[in-house]
C-alpha cells in the first residue's frame, strides 16, 4: 500500500521514491479508523436467561471498559448464585423440553442459521470485539469473526452426522453444559465452546470474561433472532465468583473452561468427586525452534505475527525462540528492523499492528515481569517506535535476548508482547529446551528440510505444531495442550467427543 507520503515523493521525481527509502527515511501510514457507528452500545446489560435478557438478581454491576482510551463503554451485570441457579434450571428445562427432543437435522438447521447471521453481522461483532478488547480491527474482522462463523458451520455439519462418530457405537448428549472463558478471543473461545455442545444435544450456561462480555451478549441477540428455543443458550455475566458457583452447579454435567492455569487447577479441584465431564484449555509457553536452513525472513514473519500482532494475547504465543547458534546474529538483527515497522496504537485502524493491552491489571502484570527481568541484567530490545499512544494501556514490542531456560522470562506465561530469545547448536538440544516447561500448548517448527520438521515434531511435547507457518486455526482441527497446558481437546470431532456420551 502507498502512503501519501510516497505519493507526493513519486509525483516529484520518480527516482527520489526509491532513494529516499535508500536512504533509510520511515514512511507511515494515513489514519485509517474504522467506524464505530454499526455499534449500538446499551448504557447497561442484563443477563440472558430463557431466551430473554432478564436483570440479575444481586444488582451489581461490573464496568466494561475501552482499553484503548480507559473510558466505560457500557455496564454489565453480576450473576449471583440465585441468577446462576435460574440459568442452569433454563437449561436443563430446554434440555428436557426442547432441544432434547428435536431432531438432529432441525439442531443442524439452528445452528446453519447463526453461523449466517453472524456472518451478516460480522462487521458489527468485529468492531465491538475491538471496542471492548483492544485487539486490532484486522485481527477481529479477519481473524476472529470468520472464525467464529466457521465453527458454527463446522459444528452445524455434525449435528446429524452424530452416529458415525465413534464407529459402531451410539452416542448420546451429557446434559447442561459449564462453559467459562476468558478475554484474549472472547467471541470465539464462545464459539468454540457453544458450538459442539450444541451440535451434539447440550444445552449451556456459558459465563465470559468480566472485562470482554459485550460480544457474546450481542451473540445473545442473534440468538434470539435465530428462533432458538429459549433456555438453550443462557449467557451469565460477572467476575470468578459467578464462574465458581457455575461450575460448581450440581445440576451442570459439563464443565468446559478455559484461562489460566491457576484458575483451571481450582475448577478441577471444585468438581472433583462431583461426577462431571471436564475439558481445560489452560496457559502456555510455546517455543519457536528456528534451525540454520529455515527461511529466515518468512520465519520473522511467523515470530512476529505469532507475539506481537496480538499483543502476545494468545494462549498459544510463541513467546520462547529458541535460534540455531550459527544463526543468531542474523536473526536477531532483522529482528529489530522488523519490530521497528510494527504499528502500535488505535486498535480501530486498520493499519494498526497491535492494539491495546486489555486491561490495566494485565499491562501491569506484564511490566512487572518485564522490569523484573531487566533488572536481571538480560539484554533488552524495544521498538523505537515513539508514537504510541499515551492513554490507554499499549506497549512496545520488546524481546530479551541471551537468556536460558531458568530464567523468567521463558518459565512465565507472560500474554504480552514480550519475546525471550536462547540459542541451540543441535536439534537435540533444541528438543530438550523446547520441552523443559510446565506447559505443553503448541510449538513452531522452521526449516526447509521435512525430515528434520518430522522428526522433531515426534519429539515434541505439544499439542499443536506449525511447521514453517504459526497461529492458523481451522475448525476441523483439534487444539489443546499437555500438562499445565490442560486436558481435553477442543475443534475437530476431538471437540465433539467432549460434548457426548459413548454407550
Ligand atoms: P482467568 O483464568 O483469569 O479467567 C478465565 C475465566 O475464568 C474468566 O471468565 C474468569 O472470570 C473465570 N474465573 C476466575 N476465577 C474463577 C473460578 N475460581 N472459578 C470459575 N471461573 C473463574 O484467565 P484470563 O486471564 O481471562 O485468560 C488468560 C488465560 O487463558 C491465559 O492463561 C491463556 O493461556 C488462557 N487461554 C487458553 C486457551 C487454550 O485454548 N488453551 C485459549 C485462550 C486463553
Amino acid at each position: 500500500m502507498k502512503t501519501t507520503s510516497d505519493q507526493n515523493l513519486e509525483k516529484k521525481s520518480p527516482l527520489a521514491h526509491e532513494s529516499a527509502h535508500q536512504a533509510g527515511f520511515q514512511f507511515d501510514y494515513d489514519d485509517a479508523p474504522e467506524s464505530t457507528s454499526i455499534v449500538q452500545l446499551k448504557e447497561k446489560y442484563d443477563l440472558f436467561v430463557d431466551g430473554k435478557f432478564t436483570p440479575s438478581k444481586s444488582k451489581e454491576t461490573l464496568d466494561s471498559i475501552n482499553p484503548a482510551t480507559g473510558e466505560v463503554l457500557a455496564k454489565i451485570s453480576v450473576a449471583g448464585d440465585e441468577d446462576v441457579d435460574k440459568a442452569v434450571e433454563s437449561a436443563n428445562k430446554a434440555f428436557q423440553k426442547s432441544w432434547g427432543q428435536i431432531t438432529p437435522s432441525e439442531r443442524s438447521r439452528y445452528l446453519f442459521r447463526i453461523a449466517r447471521m453472524i456472518q451478516e453481522r460480522a462487521r458489527e461483532f468485529a468492531v465491538l470485539e475491538t471496542l471492548d478488547n483492544g485487539k486490532p480491527i484486522k485481527e477481529t474482522r479477519d481473524v476472529d469473526i470468520p472464525l467464529v462463523a466457521a465453527h458454527f458451520f463446522y459444528y452445524a455439519g455434525w449435528a446429524d452426522k452424530l452416529d458415525y462418530l465413534v464407529p459402531g457405537r451410539k452416542v448420546k448428549p451429557i446434559g447442561v453444559a459449564a462453559q467459562v472463558i476468558p478475554w484474549n478471543f472472547p467471541l470465539l473461545m464462545a464459539a468454540w465452546k457453544i458450538a459442539p455442545a450444541l451440535a451434539a444435544g447440550n444445552t449451556v450456561v456459558i459465563k465470559p470474561a468480566e472485562t470482554t462480555s459485550l460480544s457474546l451478549l450481542l451473540l445473545a441477540e442473534v440468538i434470539q433472532d435465530s428462533g432458538l428455543p429459549p433456555g438453550v443458550v443462557n449467557i451469565v455475566t460477572g467476575a470468578g465468583a459467578t464462574g465458581a458457583a457455575l461450575v460448581s452447579h450440581k445440576d451442570v454435567q459439563k464443565v468446559a473452561f478455559t484461562g489460566s492455569t491457576e484458575v483451571g487447577k481450582k475448577i478441577s479441584q471444585a468438581v472433583i468427586g462431583q461426577n462431571k465431564k471436564l475439558t481445560l484449555e489452560l496457559g502456555g509457553k510455546s517455543a519457536h525452534l528456528i534451525f540454520e536452513d529455515a527461511a529466515i525472513d518468512q520465519a520473522i514473519e511467523g515470530v512476529v505475527s505469532g507475539i506481537y500482532f496480538n499483543q502476545g494475547h494468545v494462549c498459544c504465543a510463541g513467546s520462547r525462540l529458541l535460534v540455531e547458534e550459527s544463526i543468531l546474529d542474523t536473526f536477531v538483527n532483522k529482528l529489530k528492523k522488523r519490530i521497528d515497522q510494527i504499528r502500535v496504537g488505535n486498535p480501530l485502524d486498520k493499519n494498526t499492528d497491535m492494539g491495546a493491552i486489555n486491561s490495566e491489571a494485565e499491562y501491569n502484570k506484564i511490566k512487572n515481569i518485564v522490569e523484573t527481568s531487566r533488572k536481571e541484567g538480560l539484554e533488552y530490545f524495544e521498538s523505537h517506535k515513539q508514537d504510541i499512544p499515551e492513554k490507554g494501556f499499549f506497549l512496545k514490542p520488546c524481546f530479551f535476548k541471551g537468556v536460558s531456560n531458568s530464567h523468567l522470562i521463558m518459565r512465565k506465561e507472560i500474554f504480552g508482547p514480550v519475546l525471550g530469545i536462547s540459542t541451540f547448536r543441535t536439534p537435540q538440544e533444541a528438543i530438550q529446551k523446547a520441552n523443559d516447561t510446565h506447559y505443553g500448548l503448541a510449538a513452531g517448527l522452521w526449516s526447509e528440510k521435512a525430515s528434520k520438521i518430522q522428526k522433531v515434531s515426534g519429539e515434541l511435547k505439544a499439542g499443536v505444531i506449525w511447521a514453517n507457518t504459526y497461529n492458523k486455526f481451522d475448525p476441523a482441527s483439534p487444539f489443546g495442550g499437555y500438562f499445565e497446558s490442560g486436558m481435553g481437546r477442543e475443534g475437530g470431532l476431538h471437540g465433539l467427543l467432549a460434548y457426548v456420551e459413548v454407550q
